[in-house]
C-alpha cells in the first residue's frame, strides 16, 4: 500500500456508504447509467481506442473518453494505455507486468496496481497521446474527473447518488 492506491480502494470500499445514506430510485439509475458510461470508457476507451487504437475519434469525444474512463478511478489515461501496451509488448514473459503465468490470477487481475513499481509512466510507450495537452492534463491531474462526477452525482441525487449511483 502506498498513497497513489488509496483512491483506487476508496473507490470500491465507498459504496459501503449505502448501509448509512440508503438507496434511492435516482441513484439506482444513476448506478446503472454511470455504470454502463464508465465500463465503456474503461474497455472502449483505455484499452481499444487508447491503448490499441483500434478506431479513430475527434479530439473532443477523444477527451471525453479519457475523461470518464478516468473518472473510474482506474489511474491516468496515459498511465492506463502504457501499462496496457507494455503488456502486450512482452505477453506472459518475464517483462509482463500483469501476466496470471508468473505471479497467478490475483496478482495479474489486481495485485500488480499495488506494486508500488507500477506506478511510474513510461510517456514514450503512449506518446501519440501525451502529445496532447488536454491529456497531459488529466494525466497531471489524476483525480479531477472522479472528484468532478462524484460531486455532479451528490448534486443530482444527494448522499445515496454518491453511494450507490457513483461508488
Ligand atoms: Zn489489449
Amino acid at each position: 500500500m502506498y498513497p497513489q492506491v488509496v483512491p483506487f480502494v476508496g473507490a470500491h470500499l465507498a459504496c459501503l456508504g449505502a448501509i448509512w445514506s440508503g438507496v434511492t430510485w435516482q441513484a439506482v439509475v444513476l448506478g446503472i447509467a454511470l455504470y454502463w458510461l464508465r465500463m465503456f470508457g474503461i474497455t472502449g476507451g483505455y484499452h481499444r481506442y487508447f491503448s490499441h487504437r483500434t478506431y479513430k475519434c475527434g479530439r473532443a469525444f477523444q477527451f471525453f473518453l479519457a475523461f470518464i474512463a478516468q473518472s473510474s478511478a482506474q489511474k491516468s489515461v496515459l498511465w492506463w494505455g502504457a501499462k496496457h501496451r507494455h503488456h502486450h509488448l512482452y505477453s506472459d514473459t518475464e517483462e509482463d507486468i500483469l501476466s496470471p503465468r508468473h505471479k497467478g490470477f490475483m496478482y495479474s487481475h489486481v495485485g500488480w496496481i499495488f506494486a508500488k513499481k507500477n506506478d511510474s509512466t513510461d510517456l514514450a510507450k503512449i506518446e501519440d497521446f501525451a502529445r496532447y495537452p488536454e491529456l497531459e492534463w488529466l494525466h497531471r491531474y489524476e483525480l479531477a474527473p472522479t472528484i468532478i462526477l462524484g460531486v455532479l452525482s451528490f448534486l443530482m441525487a444527494g448522499w445515496s447518488g454518491l453511494f450507490v449511483g457513483f461508488f
